[in-house]
């Protein structure tokens, strides 16, 4: 499989390449030349596999014989292992054709484990076979940092530096990444918040002369393209499961950096039968705003019970945009160099392809709060902040009601408990593994919001 970067510079790269990277070097970000289709017969024969045996089928094209199957098959294996519920990504019905896909029983809570898991042992797969060491780098707005380290801190090959945006992060998600012991796990709470954390990595990835010159940085934000690739396998594993490829299944997806939904739509493209894909957005709603009415600018941030959204530009969405754009990435940096304080819009003919493939919603905390309040008393299943926001959002645009939707349910409500008590419920209490979370030791070092405070910071740390 090779790669292509949606600005259109560069040539094609390898899966090893896009692996061991962020942006291309045009700014963009690398999508697969092709991507490969799904017969429904092969759909078929996947109904009954296991979540590791689906996400080998699903991935394996993807980087073709790059990784030997034995090898791969390993890794999959492993990233999964730990997961504390058999299925993996257990279904559970909420109403009539109401579903929510949990995917937070891997060792951080949340969805992110699904990827880091997995690229924490692609990466010191390639880099053990290299004999190459890395540094990397990435942003974090709470969930991506502790599934990152999680991920990544056993390998000998790695020294990992996460920025989060200081005072906006929660407790236990601030303590998740602070904790994690090792010499080679580096933590920043930026003063700023999650868009500045956001800027000064890729601007770090856009000149990366503060490094000494055997090193590079590797992204393990939604940027990195092999946690788009790995986060398709659950749209499939949970459409199987309700009657697909025969029966068509929606997805509502709390929605950020566009990175989850992108994955969802990529399945659909594949082949898998999705009726509808709703972008569910807290108050921070450019993405919103766009699918409704064709207005993609920026406002002011918001903070929100469902922190982990509070993004105001979502990086993934170029990625959708280069399609959109007939995949010219001339006219796509066009559009991007324009972007800025403006709005944007695109021409009617693209909108209405935009609309045919998405519905959105944004939902506000007190909402949030409400549903939260309400699923509980109606099935018992406490859901967190985020899974709110898409529950809801599910409702608000539930145009085909005789189609399964499943919400995906993004984060561990433990992960958020102001939001839970807010709602007029008990604390939630931690899994076993964290009982002792907050007594363990905190390890973080402020930074100014400046590009020179954190390679700085780098340099220092990589030369003692
Ligand atoms: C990261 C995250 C999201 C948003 O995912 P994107 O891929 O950025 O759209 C939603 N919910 C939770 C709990 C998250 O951690």
């Amino acid at each position: 499989m090779k790669y292509i970067s949606t600005r259109g510079g560069g040539g094609e790269q390898s899966f090893e390449q896009v692996l061991l990277t962020g942006l291309a070097p045009d700014g963009g970000l690398y999508v697969p030349a092709e991507l490969p289709q799904v017969s429904l017969k092969q759909m078929q024969a996947w109904k009954r596999l296991s979540y590791a045996d689906l996400a080998m089928e699903i991935i394996k094209p993807f980087i073709g014989d790059e990784i030997d199957t034995t090898h791969l098959r390993q890794i999959i294996e492993e990233s999964y292992a730990d997961f504390d519920h058999p299925d993996v990504a257990p279904l559970t019905n909420l109403g009539e054709n109401e579903w929510i896909l949990e995917l937070y029983h891997g060792p951080t809570l949340a969805f992110k484990d699904f990827a880091l898991q997995v690229l924490g042992r692609l990466l010191d797969y390639v880099l053990t076979k290299n004999k190459q060491r890395v540094v990397i780098l990435g942003a974090t707005s709470g969930d991506t940092g502790s599934a990152a380290l999680e991920g990544c801190r056993h390998s000998d090959h790695v020294d990992i530096f996460i920025l989060h945006p200081h005072h906006r992060v929660s407790d236990v998600q601030r303590k998740q990444m602070t904790t994690v012991p090792g010499d080679n796990v580096y933590n920043l709470a930026v003063e700023g918040n999650f868009d500045d954390c956001q800027r000064l990595v890729k601007s770090a990835f856009a000149d990366q002369s503060f490094l000494p010159a055997s090193r590079q940085l590797v992204a393990v934000n939604s940027i990195n393209w092999a946690r788009i690739m790995i986060q398709i396998v659950y749209y499939f594993y949970a459409a199987l499961r309700l009657g697909g490829p025969e029966q068509k299944v929606s997805f509502s997806v709390p929605t950020g950096n566009f990175g989850d939904i992108y994955a969802g739509y990529l399945a659909q493209k594949m082949g898998l039968p999705i009726e509808r894909l709703i972008v569910a957005t807290n108050r921070n709603d450019i993405l919103h705003r766009f699918i409704r009415s064709n207005d993609y600018s920026i406002a002011d941030l918001a903070p929100t019970y469902s922190p982990s959204m509070d993004i105001l530009v979502s990086s993934n969405f170029e990625r959708y945009l280069f399609d959109l754009f007939g995949r010219d990435g001339a006219q796509l940096s066009a559009f991007m160099a324009g972007f800025g304080g403006k709005s944007l819009s695109v021409t009617d003919a693209q909108w209405q392809q935009v609309r045919a493939t998405f519905d959105s919603a944004s939902v506000d905390d007190t909402v949030t709060c409400e549903v939260i309040a309400d699923v509980y008393k109606a099935t018992g299943q406490l859901i967190d902040p985020h899974t709110a926001v898409g529950v809801k959002a599910a409702r608000m645009c539930n145009t085909h009601p005789e189609t399964p939707m499943v919400t995906l349910s993004t984060a561990h409500p433990a992960k958020f408990s102001n939001a839970i008590t807010a709602a007029g419920l008990d604390t939630p209490a931690l899994p076993e593994h964290l009982h002792d979370l907050f007594e363990r030791r905190e390890r973080f070092t402020v930074v100014d919001n400046s590009l020179k405070a954190v390679t700085g910071f780098i340099k220092k740390q990589l030369s003692h």
